[in-house]
Formats: C-alpha cells, structure tokens, sequence
C-alpha cells in the first residue's frame, strides 16, 4: 500500500496546519508526501519576478520582506525547542540570502527565485516532523521530476530516478518539493502554477501507487461554484475524464494535466480536505458506478472571437489556417463553434490578441467579444442522454447564449456567456440538473 499525499499551500499556511498535515500523515502512512509552498507566497515570488521586468527595486524589498515574516510567524510558532528555533531559522536566512543575490543579478533568474517558495516550505516540514520524531527523508524534486526537450515530464526517467532513492528501504517515507523540477539540461525550472498536483501524480504513476491524495482546505470536488450556489456538495465519485474535463473548466480543487499520469496507470486520486479529514472527499478512479451529471464548473476571463469569411463556404483548409495562426502565437483554443461562413472560438490567454487578430483579418471579417465564461456541464454519457440535455437547453433559455458546445466528447457540454449571466445561468442549471437528479 503506497501512497502519495500531496498538500497544497492552504494545507501548510500556519503551525497549526503543520500540526494537521503531520496527523494525517501519521494516519494514512504515506511513501511519499509532496508540498506546496505555503499560501501565498508563490503569488509573492511571482510578483517580485513580474517587479525585476518593471526595474522595480524597492517595492521588491518589501515582498522578500514579507515572505520572511510569513516563516517567521511558522517557525515561532510551530518550535518550542531553542535548537530547532535555531535550525529552522538558519534554513530561511540561507534560502532569504540567495533570493536576494538572485534579486541583485543582472538577469532575472526567474525559476530559481519561484522555486524559493517550495525550498523552505519542505525544509521546514522536514525540521518540524524530526522535531515530532516523526522520520521522512528530504529528497530534492530536481533530482527526480525531469523534463525532456519538449518541456514535458519524462516519465521513464522519472520512474528510474525514484527506483534508485527508494530502492531497498522500503519503510522510508520521502519528502519532496512539488512544482519543481529540472530541464533536460539539468537547469532547476518549474511544472507552472498549480503544479504540483503533477508532481503528487507523476511520483504516484512511478512507484505505482495504490492511492494518490490531493489535501486542501476544501472537502472534495462539488457538484456547483459554492461561491455562487447554495447547497452544493462534494461529489463523492469522478472518472478520470469527468475529473480532468472539470479541472480544465474552472474546478481550482485540481490542476488539469495531474490527472493523465494516474490514468494511464490506473491509480485512484482522492480529493480530501486537511481542515475535515475525515470527510470522504472525492474519490477519482476507473471504476464509477455513479451515473448522470456530476457537476457544473465555470470558467472566467473567457474572450470569444468570431471569423467571418464568405471565402470558407465550400473550401477547403480555412481551419487549418485558423489554427496555424492560434499556433503560431502559441495561444490555444478552448472552444469551437462553426457554421458554414463563421468560425467562433475562445481563448482565455490574450497575450498575443492584437497579433493574432492582424492575421486573422487577412483571413476575413474578425469580432472580439470579452468578458465571457465557459459553463461546463459533465457527466458521462451525458452527451446522449436526451432528458439532460433538454433541461440544460431549457435552463439556459431565457440567457442570450454565445456559443454551445455538444459532442466534443461524450461528457460535457460547453455553453458560453457573458460572465454578468454567471450567477443566474449556474443557478438555473443548478435548480434543474442536480437537484432533481439527485432527489430522483
Ligand atoms: N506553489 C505553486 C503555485 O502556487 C505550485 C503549487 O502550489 O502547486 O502555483
């Protein structure tokens, strides 16, 4: 029985969390646990990086001073022991020092100063479970999570790395950094914001573990946006589509690409809330018996554009050249629409927006609509079942809908609308789908 269980930085925001996060460790019995960086500092690391760009020394200053004083306020409360106050602080001083060479150097060191954040988090972990006398050996994610020339995780290597530092102590318990990683060149980098759901994954599909748990402060996946909807629960069972489809449109519980590794090594991933942990959570597998809609997500910062070109009746490769563009600019598509003389898509990445529209209109007439959301409707067998999909069209009736997706896959249905719809179109959903589906 080996298992993983990462906690995310809400899990690690204070003492009385580490507290937590060792109970549930001495519970569950863990192979490997996988942490965050405490809540809120990555925010600040990326701030300060977003500063060095601007030229901005002094507001700079501040931030480093306050991720300081976010482990000061840990590492006073969590040790009562001078030698451990002392270790501890010795630890921040030396990560505080080199955020700062970093801060001075000439190029901004971008991965090395995000990665401060998941550094100390462990190593603090790490000091506070020997002062428990609870025994975990620290093991530095770059020496295991390594990515090949694309960027992505290799998988094979990764797999080896592991093999060899847990080979022959099998009563070992490992701690590592999620979120960080080394490139192929052997340069520390990181798996982006919100990665280290990947890192819990990646680690669980090497050892092959019987369980991957995923701790925040919120019990589960639920069945609506409980900031918009009253009643909503956790959803006790997801497949791995229904998770991954739900993750990608909105749920914030879960990072979207964590759920591939598992899958594909059939290892079931459990959402659990450090704050309740005995609540059940969310259960992610292959085998759900739970049939019909499982949850409604929504997905904010969503702009629509609408290609219009009497070129595209009857001809053939104007997708192809629609993409290319989108490709070029490295901005993908989340939804798709098309009639016979218009495309409408959706991105939510408008880094390069002005660009890609100059190209766009050398194909034809070109809208951009802002300010949309992506509701995302899930289920299996969703997409044939006929009495859901009249109360989803039914639901949204009385909303000027922009586009619906259906049939993309068999599990969800996309509509979007104008994000000041949010409120009512994920009530009325609400009201139709879940609780008569769930009463029934
Ligand atoms: N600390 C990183 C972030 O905030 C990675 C993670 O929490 O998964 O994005």
């Amino acid at each position: 029985m080996m298992k993983v269980l990462k906690f995310g930085g809400t899990s690690l925001a204070n003492a009385q969390r580490f507290e937590s996060v060792l109970e549930i460790c001495m519970n569950e019995k863990p192979t490997f646990i996988v942490v965050s960086a405490v809540a809120g500092v990555t925010n600040k690391l990326v701030e300060i990086v977003e500063l060095l760009k601007a030229d901005n020394q002094k507001e700079v200053r501040y931030l480093v001073d306050e991720i300081t004083d976010i482990f000061i306020d840990i590492i006073s409360e969590s040790f009562l022991d001078f030698d451990f106050v002392e270790k501890s602080q010795l630890v921040l001083a030396r990560y505080i020092i080199e955020l700062k060479k970093c801060i001075k150097s000439k190029i901004i060191i971008e991965n090395q100063i995000l990665s401060c954040g998941e550094l100390i988090t462990s190593e603090l972990l790490n000091l506070y479970f020997r002062y428990k006398n609870y025994s975990v050996e620290l093991v530095a994610a770059e020496k295991i999570i390594l990515l090949n020339k694309l960027g992505e995780p290799d998988e094979k290597l990764i797999s080896s790395q592991i093999e060899k530092i847990i080979k022959g102590k099998s009563e070992s318990i490992f701690l590592t950094q999620g979120f960080l990683c080394s490139d192929y060149l052997g340069n520390i980098c990181t798996l982006g914001r919100g990665g280290s759901d990947l890192t819990a994954s990646l680690i669980g599909s090497a050892i092959n573990a019987s369980e991957i748990q995923i701790w925040t402060d919120i019990s589960g996946l639920q069945n609506n946006d409980p900031r918009y909807v009253n009643e909503t629960f956790p959803i006790p069972e997801l497949s791995y589509n229904e998770a991954a489809e739900l993750a990608y449109f909105g749920a914030k519980i879960l990072h979207p690409v964590c759920v591939l590794p598992a899958k594909n090594e059939d290892i079931p991933v459990r959402l659990k809330n450090t704050l309740k942990p005995f609540e059940k959570g969310t259960l992610i597998n292959s085998n759900t018996k739970q049939k019909g809609i499982k949850s409604i997500a929504a997905k904010d910062g969503i702009t629509i554009i609408k290609i219009k070109s009497a070129r595209m009746l009857m001809s053939h490769g104007f997708l192809k050249r629609i993409f290319e563009i989108f490709d070029q600019f490295s901005t993908s598509v989340d939804v798709i629409t098309t009639s016979e003389v218009a495309v409408s898509l959706t991105i939510d990445n408008l880094k390069n927006i002005d660009l890609i529209i100059d190209q766009l209109n050398t194909l034809g007439e070109t809208e951009i609509i802002r300010n949309q959301i992506i509701i995302c409707i899930v289920g299996e067998g969703l997409v044939t079942d006929s009495k859901s999909i009249r109360k989803i069209l039914e639901a949204i009736s009385d909303i000027p809908v922009q586009m619906v997706s259906l049939g993309g896959s068999k599990i969800n249905v996309t509509v979007v609308v104008d994000s000041i719809y949010k409120n009512i179109i994920l009530n009325e959903l609400h009201e139709r789908l879940m609780r008569i589906s769930y009463v029934a």
